[in-house]
């Protein structure tokens, strides 16, 4: 048995004959020699060890252990950050990298990124500048607030302002508005890391005004309301409309700060979505400070915008803390290109693609997954079943979370493979498609995926499933 194995490892070739090998020598056109090599003993590695652990280990041809090393180049050569095929249906999808660009914001981020820029630098004055003059002008004006100031993304946003505002102070909070979102931003944590303590007040159902007015004394700093962007409280419930709130914060003279989370600049409700408290609303109900996602409903980069009284936000602007969670040029570019498109809102429900995406008709959906369909019939008709059904899709992103919005689907049953098979296989696709499994049938929610993917994912399910 162990003479058995010194002769399965004798045969293995040495790393140097590998190397030699005219597919393997290919590659030293595009890769450096030392990613070959390395490709080389890994591989080799991994059959040794096969050899070692299996009482019957399997005669390994040279042409096989080759494709095992071309593979393993490819694969660390691939960048680990790339493209999927979302055929989830869910537009604001965290996971999958939430929202994605438009062209123009693309060109803008290309033009910045590829040379020098103004980014600190004042054209006319020829001296220092300042890097949020690029957009602050521009969310003034879509929004009418006083003034703003972007950082790295909105729970960056809150902390900033609640360390500015109220550390080692008290905010008070409604209960109900505790919120969780997904990953790890939660209300309780980012007070206590802004160094601010949190005053709770009302419960869970039900928060009336004389419940912030009975916790507000000599320390309270801040009202803060919380927009419960991914979930609803129903039934027996009060809340203190954020007016209301702006009236007590007024005569008690302590500034009224909403954390909107999904940065809503338009009023979807004209276009079939549920009615979202929009951030122009926000300021003019009287809020002093507003907080919002850029890669939520606004449908831009990653990051955090903070709106309101000019007082506060030159605060928070000097806060140290702010160097710490600033804004990069990348996203600046694509922010301000984002924000452009919204000087014409047509433009940008056309432009921007979660609006686009969002505000898709049913007949249109239908129309593309019917053209799919047929496609998907035509070649892998012995391979699954294919049918069109209407479905619903929810928004994400902790945004809209009642609201599903219907949608048409391919609906895939597999006939050689399992379902949970083909999911997988479709996850090991160039580009990955992923894909939503209901009951016995794979779902490509047509709402997510882009005319211009559907070639790909037209391949991917050829290889997929052949
Ligand atoms: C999403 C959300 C946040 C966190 O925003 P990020 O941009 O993901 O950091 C904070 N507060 C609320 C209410 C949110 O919905």
């Amino acid at each position: 048995m162990e003479i058995d194995k010194r002769a399965y490892l004798r045969n293995l070739p040495a790393v140097h004959e590998l190397l030699q090998h005219p597919r393997l020598q290919g590659y030293l056109k595009n890769f450096s020699k030392d990613l070959i090599v390395e490709a080389i003993r890994l591989i080799l590695n991994q059959k040794r060890e096969e050899i070692l652990q299996s009482a019957h280990p399997p005669q390994i041809a040279p042409e096989d252990l080759i494709a095992l090393i071309e593979k393993e180049i490819r694969r660390t050569a691939r960048p680990h950050l790339r493209p999927v095929i979302n055929a989830t249906g869910v537009v604001l999808h965290t996971n999958l990298g939430r929202a994605p660009l438009g062209k123009e914001v693309l060109k803008n981020i290309h033009l910045v990124a590829q040379g020098y820029s103004n980014l600190e630098f004042d054209l006319q004055s020829g001296e220092r500048g300042s890097r949020y003059t690029h957009v602050e002008e521009l969310l003034c004006k879509i929004s009418g607030a006083e003034a703003a100031l972007v950082v790295n993304n909105n729970a960056a946003a809150v902390l900033l302002a609640l360390n500015t505002l109220a550390e080692g102070k008290e905010v008070v909070v409604s209960r109900g508005e505790l919120v969780e979102i997904g990953g790890s931003f939660r209300i309780p944590d980012v007070m206590k890391k802004s160094g601010a303590n949190l005053k709770e007040v009302g419960t869970t159902n039900r928060t009336h005004l004389h419940d912030y007015e009975q916790a507000i004394n000599e320390k309270t700093a801040l009202l803060l309301k919380v927009h419960t962007s991914n979930f609803r409280i129903l039934g027996f419930t009060a809340e203190v409309s954020l007016k209301d709130l702006v009236k007590l914060g007024r005569t008690k003279d302590l500034p009224v700060m909403q954390d909107l989370g999904s940065g809503c600049l338009l009023d979807l409700s004209r276009y079939g979505l549920p009615q979202e408290p929009t951030v122009q609303e926000a300021l003019r109900a009287g809020a002093d400070l507003v907080t919002f996602s850029g890669d939520k409903l606004l449908g831009g980069p990653q990051g955090g915008i903070i709106l309101g009284q000019k007082k506060y936000v030159d605060l928070i602007k000097k806060n140290p803390l702010n160097r710490a969670v600033r804004i990069d040029k990348l996203t600046l570019a694509g922010l301000e290109a984002t924000l452009r498109t919204y000087l014409d809102h047509e433009k940008a429900l056309i432009q921007i693609p979660v609006l686009k995406m969002l505000t898709y008709s049913e007949s249109e959906l239908k129309k593309r997954a019917k053209r799919l369909q047929r496609a998907i019939a035509q070649e892998l008709s012995s391979f699954c079943q294919v049918q069109i059904k209407k479905e619903n899709s929810p928004v994400g992103g902790g945004s809209l979370p009642l609201h599903h919005l219907a949608t048409w689907v391919i609906a895939l049953r597999p006939l050689k493979i399992s379902v949970a098979e083909m999911e997988k296989r479709l996850r090991e696709q160039e580009p990955p498609i992923i894909a939503r499994i209901h009951e016995d049938t794979i779902l490509l929610d047509m709402r997510t995926i882009d005319e211009k993917e559907e070639k790909d994912l037209l391949l991917g399910l050829r290889n997929s499933l052949l």
